[in-house]
């Protein structure tokens, strides 16, 4: 396996990295050291695999995640993610202040909201670098899902909307794929990028067993401040940055899930609602809305 070593942060360019945590991929088993770059705060997933060998770290086709929901932990959060499809339209919506247009889904997984907004009226198809991911997505919802690097061969000002959700952390060139999606949308267009802050209180509260490192598939851990300072070249404009209870909701009760020995579903989402229901500061689930200046 080749790997890439990490020695300056992508985003500020600082070689102030530090150990953070360690964080075990529960699909390969392997173990990833998480740095933090002291400077911008951006976390880095330290020796990632390149691109060619990234196959072993998606699940395959006999995965659970490909089967139907059995077990109540898989069933309620088959539940949990299907809501959270219909409320990702809805914020769609609400953030391009549009009914329907062409929207471009970076990193679309398995396609659960494309098909949503397809559902809803609008034109819409993903991009996504997992194989069995792509295949599920085309033959279930008779969808067009193309290879994560054909991003790049998209002409710019072809979308209404373009969407990451939590995406963009796990592009191989950061810049490059900023750079890309900033030049995707029409000169009205809506770019909707969200992700995990690696500083939240959740992230501290959880360490190890946050579900959010998802390393090694995401290389790069964003924060309100290091996503900030990676938009500056880019004439964008932020105009709402919102965050989402109910998505960190379905992140404490996926890293409950992880860090009990028999997997208890009540008890998780018991445990996730108490952590919800705190007074914090630094949220899980950060919604950037973004415009060409
Ligand atoms: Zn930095």
């Amino acid at each position: 396996m080749t790997t890439t070593r990490i020695d300056n942060c992508p985003i500020c360019k600082g070689s102030h990295l530090i150990h953070k945590l360690s964080y075990t991929d529960s699909i390969s088993g392997k173990t990833f050291e998480i740095l933090q770059c002291s400077d911008c705060g951006l976390h880095i997933t330290q020796y990632a695999p390149i691109l060619a060998d990234m196959g072993a770290f998606y699940p395959d086709s006999d995965s659970e995640c490909y089967k139907p929901a059995k077990t109540p932990e898989r069933k309620w959060l088959h539940r949990l993610h299907e809501w959270w499809y219909k409320k990702q339209v809805k914020i769609v919506k609400e953030e391009s202040q549009r009914m329907s247009g062409v929207l471009l889904e970076m990193g679309s997984e398995q396609g659960h909201f494309s098909q949503a907004m397809r559902g809803n009226g609008w034109i819409a198809h993903g991009v996504e670098y997992d194989a069995t991911a792509r295949e599920y997505g085309n033959k279930r919802f008779q969808q067009q899902v193309e290879d994560g690097s054909r991003l790049f061969d998209i002409n710019p000002r072809s979308y209404n909307v373009v969407v990451a959700w939590d995406t963009l952390g796990k592009s191989f060139n950061i810049n490059r794929t900023m750079e890309k999606l900033s030049q995707l949308i029409v000169s009205d267009g809506t770019l909707v990028i969200a992700f995990h802050s690696a500083v939240s209180d959740d992230a501290q509260y959880y360490g190890s067993n946050w579900s959010a490192w998802d390393a090694p598939r995401k290389r790069w851990h964003l924060t309100p401040q290091a996503f900030e300072k990676l938009i500056e070249p880019y004439n964008l404009v932020i105009t709402n940055r919102s965050h989402s209870t109910y998505r960190s909701f379905i992140t404490n009760v996926m890293s409950e899930l992880s860090s009990q020995q028999k997997p208890n579903i009540w008890l998780s989402m018991w445990r996730a609602l108490k952590r919800n229901s705190r007074t914090q500061d630094n949220y899980t689930y950060y919604i950037y809305t973004l415009k060409r200046k």
